[in-house]
């Protein structure tokens, strides 16, 4: 009874595929869905500009997109532990890691959903593989629209809408997002982390919006 009820908090629902839906045992994911996953990784290798190496779950499409849409906009924040809960059980991270950040938030846009989902990834991501998680990026206000502008310029743009708050130097930093999509805020995060003199900085993301990702 007593496991029954842990394996109740840690998992929404734990009899079900946390994606398909179909009857599963202990992982948020069933066999199907799991080695859909592991069997698609190697078609997904997304490069970006200062990010040593690009860790992903799966493809930004099906239940993957319906369930980050839901942690992003429908406030399911449970959804980010099934995450990243799934991204340990699959993803084999080639390194360790002396500090685990996410891809921050703006203020005010964190005081409209009251988390900031990429931020929850990386905490449950940190737990699991025992490394410290921090904040050490925060959004400050930029008022310049990023549509107006090149990609040069946008690329600056992000950089100086991202502020560093505490030191890195020397650090394995891996860094945390739900989507990739462009790749410029990973870019541009990492950017900011290997000019503090980072020893490297790898990024892990949910997923990758290919059709997205496929111009860059
Ligand atoms: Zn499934």
């Amino acid at each position: 009874m007593l496991l029954e009820a842990a394996l109740r908090f840690l998992f929404p629902d734990p009899a079900k595929c946390f994606l398909c839906g179909a009857p599963v045992a202990l992982s948020p994911l069933c066999t199907a869905c799991a080695s859909s996953f592991r069997a698609g990784r190697s078609t997904m290798q997304p490069k970006i500009e200062f990010v040593n190496r690009v860790f992903a779950l799966a493809p930004y499409r099906g239940e993957v997109r319906k369930k980050l849409h839901a942690l992003k906009y429908w406030d399911r924040p449970a959804f980010a532990r099934s995450f990243a809960q799934a991204v340990c059980d699959l993803v084999i991270l080639t390194e360790r890691y002396d500090l685990v950040t996410a891809i921050p938030m703006h203020r005010r846009r964190f005081i409209q959903r009251g988390y900031n989902q990429a931020e929850l990834l990386a905490r449950e991501i940190a737990a699991r593989q025992r490394t410290p998680f921090r904040q050490v990026l925060k959004r400050v206000q930029d008022t310049r629209p990023q549509h107006l502008l090149g990609r040069m310029a946008r690329q600056e743009n992000l950089a100086h809408a991202l502020a560093l708050t505490a030191r890195v130097e020397g650090l394995r930093v891996l860094l945390v997002d739900d989507i990739l999509t462009t790749g410029s805020t990973l870019s541009a995060a990492a950017s900011l982390l290997v000019t503090s003199k980072v020893k490297h900085v790898d990024a892990l993301v949910v997923a990758v919006s290919l059709a997205d990702s496929a111009g860059q």
